[in-house]
């Protein structure tokens, strides 16, 4: 019997007939819970993005071998569970870091020379006389760049900024960045220092329960006043309420924001009215060529892992020993 595969985010014409090669794929839709969680009980893979699967929606789902997401990061699954169940979670590396880490430099870029404020305000009609310092932005070559989480995306911010911009770069790992210090001049600091000492600070950890709210009220307060504060990680890595105090007190002096505590973030959220928060709707990886590898990547992973030959991009490997 042909095996089933569950896809429950849109796929690219030509990684959708890959799928269907390898077996039979049904699309569906997250939104509808029931329909999505029905469709997993007799499958043997999953494939999609964005949704939290839960514990509770796998009950019963006892064919199911393998998940596979199309993202690096993986805070949507209980790996631990995943693992007790003998399924193989899979996902993307590598493929989207040089177009997150352009997310991430247009949001420092954005941010200092206030590219978005300002544009909308030619947009506008406001446009009348050559401007002075009111609008002027600050400088981004020479500054000193921290970089909390200095993994592969976290590396090629750091290239961008050191042989790009003459930046100083400075980041906080668990353990260190060899190559991120030998190329780029790349300094491990503790994390106090770095907020201390940066002009921006770049949050680029996965989410896990030890880096949710990594920066909160206390660490936002050791930051400088001048500095800009980046996040495209995951918006739970930031405590909002307590970024959102920082901005509106002055504390810090802005911020470029790719991901959201909520997402979509609310329309009424007191991050939007400020000029000085530049706000992306999660976009890191969200150009055509990425997207498209990394659907690629994703189902050549499920493919791998539903035949037992998938080697790499293997999250929760100890599965494999089980
Ligand atoms: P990665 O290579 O695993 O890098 C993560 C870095 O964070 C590593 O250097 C790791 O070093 C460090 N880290 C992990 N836990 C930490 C902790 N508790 N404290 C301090 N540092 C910690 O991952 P990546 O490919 O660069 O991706 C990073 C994250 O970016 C993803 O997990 C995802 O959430 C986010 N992302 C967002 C977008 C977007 O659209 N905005 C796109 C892609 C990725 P140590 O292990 O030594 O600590």
């Amino acid at each position: 019997m042909k095996r089933k595969i569950v896809a429950y985010k849109p796929l690219p014409d030509d990684v959708l007939a890959y799928l269907q090669q390898h077996a039979d794929v049904v699309q569906a839709d997250a939104a509808q819970h029931d329909a999505f969680v029905a469709a997993l009980k007799d499958a043997d893979g999953a494939i999609g993005a964005s949704v939290k699967i839960t514990p509770a929606m796998l009950d019963g789902a006892a064919k199911l071998k393998a998940l596979s997401t199309i993202s690096v990061g993986y805070d949507n699954f209980d790996v631990a569970d995943l693992t007790k169940r003998g399924i193989v979670l899979a996902h993307t590396p590598d493929v989207l870091t040089e177009s997150t880490a352009d997310t991430v430099f247009s949001l420092i870029l954005a941010s200092a020379r206030r590219v978005v404020e300002l544009a909308d305000w030619v947009k506008a009609g406001e446009w009348k006389a050559s401007i002075g310092p009111a609008l002027f932005g600050v400088d981004v070559q020479g500054k000193t760049l921290g970089i909390v989480g200095l993994g592969r995306i976290g590396g090629a911010v750091a290239r961008r900024a050191a042989l790009g911009f003459d930046m100083k770069v400075q980041y906080t790992n668990r353990s260190a960045n060899a190559e991120a210090e030998q190329r780029y001049g790349a300094r491990r600091v503790e994390l106090d220092e770095l907020l201390a000492t940066s002009d921006f600070v770049c949050l680029q950890v996965p989410l896990t329960p030890e880096t949710r709210h990594l920066i909160g009220a206390n660490e936002l307060r050791k930051m400088k006043k001048s500095a800009i504060l980046i996040n495209a990680s995951r918006g739970q890595t930031v405590d909002e309420n307590a970024l959102t105090e920082a901005l509106q007190a002055g504390t810090i002096h802005g911020a470029g924001l790719d991901v959201f505590d909520q997402e979509p973030v609310d329309p009424h959220s007191p991050l939007l009215k400020m000029k000085n928060v530049v706000a992306l709707p999660h976009i890191g990886s969200a150009t055509h060529e990425t997207r498209h590898a990394m659907a690629r990547c994703a189902a050549e992973n499920l493919v791998g892992a539903l035949d037992g030959t998938l080697e790499i991009n293997i999250v929760n490997r100890e599965v494999l020993s089980q």
